[in-house]
């Protein structure tokens, strides 16, 4: 489909900025969390370590701990052993020339400085045997090796995945202070959508931007707490907003929002609420709108399921970010060589969607999928990142270097 050139329409990255100008400073709490209700929420103060990691010296492996001053001369060296250390217990100081049995995670007994392997080792009844000369040091993990006391842990408006969470647990932290996750309100628009599972008359066709956008909601860091479907119906509409307006920190629509005869969210947003942006020099997604309504920011996305996509993964995420008070996810590209040739004749940026293939010395490759309409949800299954085509028209050839922004990325 051919737009007509409009100098008027926003840069991602200018939407971008808006956005940022208006949602930075938005997002809730600060509440204090335990940490396993604390998933997807974002620090809203620093954590520092209030002691060591580890916090004291103890052995890497099974094997013996003892005092390399107890081995003189030259190997075999023998020693008679004190007796055992399990991890958890709390070791008596090894006796003068004695070594003790030490188990992983154990803390090392004052007076060994060092830890010997236990497939090194031949075990005589109390004593010990061994060929080798060992060093101070070897296999000890020494206390504050992997963080020490008053380091910074984990920085302001870090978001708590698996790694932070363990991380906080490692140091004893239960509770955080953190903004939880903003809640978000979908709305799939349009007089076509029957619900799956309900027979689908002429004309109609099943709605899967609902499920498309709550579940990508979920995954980009927000908390979905409506999700329904209105026909094209300004009273329909107007209800339906107000319903997810009063629950969620951001609603996001699909669908009716371009220039034709049924797109009524822009003139209802624009009479009711405020428009910030409305069409984006952008391919898929180009009559994404962003505003505000009943003081509640609103993304109302086209309804073709791969804008649909494309718009989330660019305008969600920050979105999610700056309402999480989560730092900013920069999207991650890379470059890679065309396998084919694509080309562009509009000047609008144009994610094409990709697949990524590694040769076998390790150079990256993407090829376009078949299938590049936007309304080609199955064509996704292929694609594991996008093809991104900077603004201006171009095309490459075979070979040419291209960026692509895996998928990945935007998955937890
Ligand atoms: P619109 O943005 O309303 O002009 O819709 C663009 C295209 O996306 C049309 O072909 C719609 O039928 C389709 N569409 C709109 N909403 C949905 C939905 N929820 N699920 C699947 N397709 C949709
Ligand atoms: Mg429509």
């Amino acid at each position: 489909m051919q737009h007509p050139p409009s100098p008027a329409d926003l840069t991602l990255a200018q939407a971008r900025i808006l956005l940022e100008a208006k949602l930075s400073g938005r997002a809730g709490g600060p509440v204090d969390m335990a940490l396993d209700q604390a998933a997807g929420t974002s620090l809203a103060e620093a954590l520092y370590a209030p002691g060591d990691l580890p916090p004291f010296d103890n052995s890497a492996m099974d094997g013996y701990a003892l005092n390399t001053a107890d081995l003189r001369g030259d190997p075999p060296y023998r020693l008679p052993l004190d007796g055992t250390t399990l991890a958890g217990e709390a070791p008596p100081p090894l006796t003068p020339g004695h070594a003790r049995r030490i188990t992983t995670g154990a803390a090392l007994p004052l007076q060994a400085n060092t830890v010997i392997i236990q497939e090194w080792v031949q075990r005589d009844g109390e004593e010990i045997q061994f060929e080798r000369s060992v060093a101070a040091g070897n296999c000890i993990r020494a206390a504050g090796s992997d963080v020490g006391q008053g380091d910074l842990l984990l920085p302001l408006s870090t978001r708590l995945g698996a790694l932070q969470l363990a991380l906080a647990a490692n140091v004893g932290v239960a509770r955080l202070k953190v903004r939880p996750r903003p809640t978000v309100a979908v709305l799939s628009t349009g007089s076509e959508l029957v619900e799956p599972g309900r027979t689908r008359g002429p004309g109609k066709i099943y709605d899967s931007n609902r499920y498309l956008l709550a579940e990508l909601a979920e995954q980009l860091g927000g908390d979905v707490v409506y999700a329904n479907t209105c026909g094209d119906d300004r009273s329909a509409l107007i209800r339906a907003l107000e319903s997810a307006t009063s629950v969620a920190d951001i609603v996001v629509t699909s669908g009716g929002v371009s220039v034709g005869d049924a797109d009524l969210l822009p003139g209802l947003i624009a009479q009711l609420g405020e428009v910030y942006f409305h069409k984006l020099a952008l391919k898929p997604g180009r009559p994404v709108l962003f505003g505000e309504l009943n003081q509640t920011p609103i993304l109302a996305l086209p309804g073709n399921p791969v804008s649909v996509l494309v718009t989330c993964l660019q305008l969600l995420a920050p979105a999610l970010d700056h309402l999480s008070g989560a730092l900013v996810r920069q999207p991650l590209r890379m470059s890679a060589q065309l396998d084919g040739k694509v080309s562009k004749a509009h000047s609008r940026l144009e994610f094409q969607r990709g697949r990524i293939n590694q040769s076998a010395s390790g150079k990256l490759w993407v090829s376009p999928v078949a299938g590049q309409g936007s309304h080609q949800l199955a064509a996704l299954r292929d694609a594991d990142c996008f093809l991104v085509l900077p603004e201006g028209p171009q095309s490459y050839a075979h070979g040419d270097s291209v960026f692509v922004e895996p998928l990945i990325q935007y998955f937890r």
